[in-house]
Order: structure tokens, then sequence, then C-alpha cells
């Protein structure tokens, strides 16, 4: 196989969506071995190598087909996606599917104490972000006038320098704020890690490629919360136990050797399975309850 017939996807060098995103491509079973440069890993076998950029620099790679597919924020896609529009550049690239790591929000943070209402609280204030096209359109959806100031980094200290009034930056657990005496006030948007693909039409070879790749992904997805519950059930109990089943569609129901009143029950429950669910299941006349991990599901 030549190696332009190779997908090549684009993951962050260092940072917070490193790990889980080199976890995720070998959950789906891709074995790789990292260059000498640590630039690239490269698939054993599968036909994917891994290039190791800055976060920022992915949305570029993948729109200008350098990549095939990219790893990345939806904040820093909407950023992207809204400067390539001002900027004219087309086509963009296309999102291919959210993931179920890397979940922050872009929001409005001020200096404790200070009142903060909603959006018209913003009128005639400066604001400090990394993440300037967001923030302006936030601001024209809601008619507020305010300076937007472009910051490449460390934007929590702006209103201590005195650059900036409040500032409009990515918060997870709100730690980093508390430290620099800054309250959040108002999301302006829900984030968590994303694919992008090239607009470049791709080889048959590469397209069956990311078809695989993503019905991987998405099992991989489900069986992380799925459970596979078996249990003993009398038999006219069992409408109920099955509505007490979380997130289930069709158990497999089997008759018990010797028993005629009692059904064995088999379920996937695609949602987290909780000791009150289980307590839930046993008042409601189950025994002998199984809960046992999914390793692997394709649907
Ligand atoms: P790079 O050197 O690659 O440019 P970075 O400093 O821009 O790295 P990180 O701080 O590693 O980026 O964050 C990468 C992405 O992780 C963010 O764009 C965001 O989508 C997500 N993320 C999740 N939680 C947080 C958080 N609390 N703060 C910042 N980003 C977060
Ligand atoms: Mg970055």
């Amino acid at each position: 196989m030549d190696k332009s017939s190779r997908l090549k996807v684009a993951l962050q060098k260092s940072g917070r969506l490193t790990e889980n995103s080199l976890d995720l491509l070998a959950r789906c079973g891709l074995k790789y071995s990292r260059g000498k440069d640590q630039l690239m890993c490269y698939g054993e076998n599968m036909p994917l190598d891994v290039l190791f950029v800055r976060d920022d620099d992915i949305p570029d790679l993948v729109q200008q087909d350098v990549c095939d597919l990219g790893i990345v924020g939806l904040n820093v896609i909407e950023e992207k996606r809204l400067s390539f529009q001002t900027r004219g550049v087309s086509p963009l690239f296309e999102q291919v599917m959210v993931l179920d790591y890397g979940k922050c929000r872009l929001s409005i943070a001020v200096p404790d104490g200070t009142e903060y209402k909603d959006a018209s609280s913003l009128r005639g204030k400066r604001i400090a972000t990394t993440y300037p096209n967001i923030l302006a359109r936030f601001l024209r959806e809601r008619d507020v006038q305010a300076e937007v100031v472009t910051m490449s980094g460390a934007v929590e200290i702006a209103p201590r320098l005195g650059r900036a009034d409040f500032i409009c930056d990515l918060v997870s657990t709100g730690s980093t704020l508390i430290a620099n005496h800054l309250s959040e006030a108002e999301t302006v948007m829900e984030s968590q890690a994303a694919i992008i693909s090239t607009p470049v039409p791709v080889t048959m070879e590469k397209q069956e490629w990311i078809h695989r790749l993503t019905m991987r992904i998405d099992g991989v997805q489900q069986v992380k919360e799925s459970k596979y519950i078996m249990l003993h059930a009398p038999r006219e109990k069992l409408a109920e136990i099955r509505k007490l089943l979380p997130g289930s569609e069709s158990p497999t129901i089997m008759p018990l050797d010797g028993a005629g009143d009692k059904v064995a029950v088999h379920a996937v429950c695609r949602e987290n399975v909780f000791w009150e669910t289980l307590e839930g299941l046993k008042g409601a006349g189950a025994s002998a309850i199984l809960v046992l991990p999914v390793e692997k599901m394709l649907a």
C-alpha cells in the first residue's frame, strides 16, 4: 500500500485531549509505533498514521487536506469556522462526530463581587479572550457593543493586569477561576472533543477506513456506559422488571429448568447501572442478579 493511501489523523501533541485521543484509537484496535522524532505514530495493523501538532493548527491542516481527519475541541472548531468564513476561506472541513471527552464550556467570568445580570452587563466593557470570533458573535446576537481584547493565552490574569474588565475563557471545574478571584457569569458555548474531516474527496479505500473507524468509535463510546444484566424473575413480575432495566431494548427471556414460575432475563443496558437500580429490581422480585461489563459492541 503506497503512502498516499494511508489515513493521516491530526491529534494534539501534548495537552488535555492527547491521552484520551490516543486511548480512543487504541480501543478501536490500532496498534502503533512512535516515530523517533515523536511527531508521528505509525499504525502497524491499520493504514492510519497520527501526526502530533498544536490543537489550534488541527482545523487548518484538515481544511488544507494535509490530514484527512483531526480530533479537536468544538471550541477550536467553531472559532476557526467563523474565522475562515470571515476571510472567505472555502470549502471548510466537515464535522464527522462528537466524542465523549474534553468536556468544558466557554464562559464569561467576572471579578468576584461584580454584579452580572445578563449579557447587557457587558455593554461598553473590555472582555479578554482567545476566542474573539465566538465572543463577537455572542455579543452581536445580543445586540451588545463591547470591546473584544484578543489574547493568545493567560486570559485569566487580564483583569488583574488592567487589560480587561471581564474575560471569556474555557472552564471545566472552575478551579482556575477561583484561584484568580473570578466568578463564572454566563455560558457562551458548551464544548467537547470532535472529529473533523477534509473537505477534499478521499479515495474509496480511505473512505472505507474512515467508515470503519467511525463505526468502531461509536461502539467504543457505547460500551463505556453499557452493562450486561442477567437475573431471574417471577413470570408475573416480568413487565414491572423490564420497566426497571435502564436503557435496554428487547431483553432475552429464557425458561429456567425446573422452575416453571421463573424466567431468566438477559439484557444489554446502555446506561450506567447503579446500586439503586439493582435494589429496585430486587424489590420487584428479581433474584440472582449479575451485572457484567461489555467489552465490545458493534450495532
Ligand atoms: P496546545 O499547546 O495544543 O495549543 P492548549 O493549551 O491550547 O494546547 P489545552 O489546554 O490542552 O490546549 O486544551 C485543549 C482542549 O481541551 C481545549 O481546546 C478544550 O476543547 C478542552 N478542554 C477541556 N477542559 C478544559 C479546560 N478546563 N480548560 C481548557 N480546555 C479544556
Ligand atoms: Mg491551543
